[in-house]
């Protein structure tokens, strides 16, 4: 059982799953001190001339939690609720994602309190440029490596490689993952994370004898991650029968037709809940709480917790989205028999092609879609079936798994690195 005062501060629910896996592990003392804490961190203050004329300053961290592994890797969040234990959390968990499916990063994570909905393009390019000035020395292929996340994308990486690049003299793509394929992308980047979440479905429920055809899922949140699960699952016989963002969700028993939703919301800039073919409104949380066998929460934090959980009627939750339960809520839904696939495994996607990304910049040389996809395959199935696997053998959840099988990869690591003092 977990301990934290504070249900909702994420950092106190990914510290009370550590600890409980430093534990289940026998950690050494001296190890459970060093990683329990992040690297470093710094807050810097970005002075913005806005539109209007006025001179506005925005407040922006970015947290290195561990390079043990390798160049710290994590994305940058745009969004007015960021806070500096957000993105602590954040970075830890890349820390224990990257290790997870075992490709060689350590973990970081970057912010800044802003509202892009409020912003112009040109106020965003500003805001990302000095931001990425702030940083360029703690930025770098070798050193730390940003990638999209909540309200940032393709456009911002690619401001952030400029900037990087203008500072040092020479075009450098490695130094962010996440761009535009025209400027040193990797093919399927885009679509990565929630087709990740996808195979880690399919693996699902392979081990626990469901079928694919009819099975029901429900995805809250329609960015980036959402909207391409949400759309590779129904063109591969899922039937969405939930979808929800910001403005509201829809629930239809019948499905919905996510390729048509994503056109809907994304191309022509429509509200989902008007969506012509859609069903029965309700809010994004309600959505949560409806039958489905599949519930995919890729929006934001704390959705699920100790208040709410006994009503999730899934039979598999798979966290797209990072911390969407609280550590309160995890012995609920163990409880009441629910299949988690935790977050540091479920949308590893997203990192395991932006690893392939960074390679294939440092090479030159790039792939097909098809074989960046049938490489993700092969992580995500190997990383889902050591994660089972080790939580059978280990008589823990699979979230507990999952940290057990990361901690025990950094701290073997850190032993062989041995600490500079
Ligand atoms: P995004 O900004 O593209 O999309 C966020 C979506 O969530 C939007 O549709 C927004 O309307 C919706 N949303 C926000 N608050 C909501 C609420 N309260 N209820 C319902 N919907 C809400 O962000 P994204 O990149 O898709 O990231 C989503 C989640 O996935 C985040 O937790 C992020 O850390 C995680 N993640 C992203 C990536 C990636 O590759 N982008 C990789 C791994 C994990």
């Amino acid at each position: 059982m977990a301990t934290v005062k504070n249900e909702l501060n994420v950092y106190e629910s990914a510290a009370a799953r550590f600890e409980l896996a430093a534990q289940k592990l026998s950690l050494e003392p001296g190890l459970y001190k060093y990683l329990q804490h992040p690297n470093k961190e710094i807050t810097v203050y970005i002075p913005v001339g806005m539109d209007d004329g006025r001179l506005e300053v925005f407040i922006g961290y970015r947290v290195h939690h561990s390079i043990v592994r390798g160049p710290c890797k994590g994305g940058i969040r745009f969004d007015p609720g960021v806070t500096l234990d957000e993105v602590r959390a954040l970075a830890a968990w890349m820390t224990w994602k990257c290790a997870v499916v075992d490709i060689p990063f350590g973990g970081a994570k970057g912010g800044v309190i802003c509202d892009p909905a409020k912003l112009s393009r040109g106020e965003l390019e500003r805001i990302t440029r000095r931001y990425t000035a702030e940083l360029i020395d703690w930025f770098g292929p070798e050193r730390d490596v940003p990638a999209p996340d909540i309200g940032t994308n393709e456009q911002t990486m690619a401001w952030v490689m400029d900037t990087y690049s203008m500072h040092m003299r020479h075009t450098t793509t490695a130094v962010v993952t996440g761009k535009p394929f025209d400027i040193g992308g990797s093919r399927g980047r885009k679509q990565a994370t929630g087709r990740g979440c996808m195979m880690v479905c399919d693996k699902a429920l392979e081990h626990l004898k469901m079928k694919k055809e009819g099975c029901r899922v429900i995805v809250q949140g329609f960015g980036n991650v959402g909207s391409w699960a949400a759309r590779l699952m129904h063109e591969a016989g899922y039937k969405v029968v939930g979808v929800a963002d910001i403005h509201g969700a829809l629930y239809n028993e019948n499905g919905l037709d996510a390729t048509k939703l994503m056109d809907w919301v994304h191309v022509q800039r429509k509200p989902l809940p008007e969506f012509p073919q859609g069903g029965t409104k309700m809010s994004s949380t309600d959505v949560l709480f409806q039958p489905c066998d599949i519930l995919l929460p890729a929006a934001t934090e704390n959705q699920i917790t100790s208040k709410n959980a006994h009503l999730v009627q899934a039979k598999i939750l798979c966290e797209a989205a990072n911390g969407p339960t609280t550590a309160l809520a995890d012995d609920i839904l163990e409880k009441n028999g629910v299949f988690v696939i935790p977050d540091i495994l479920a949308n590893a996607g997203g990192v395991t092609v932006s690893y392939f990304e960074w390679v294939q910049d440092r090479m030159g040389f790039f792939w097909r879609e098809n074989e960046v996809n049938e490489r993700l395959q092969d992580v995500m199935d190997r990383s889902f079936n050591y994660v089972v696997r080790y939580a059978g053998e280990h008589s823990v959840q699979n979230r507990i798994a999952a940290y057990m099988l990361a901690i025990d990869r950094v701290a073997t690591a850190l032993k062989m690195r041995g600490i500079y003092a």
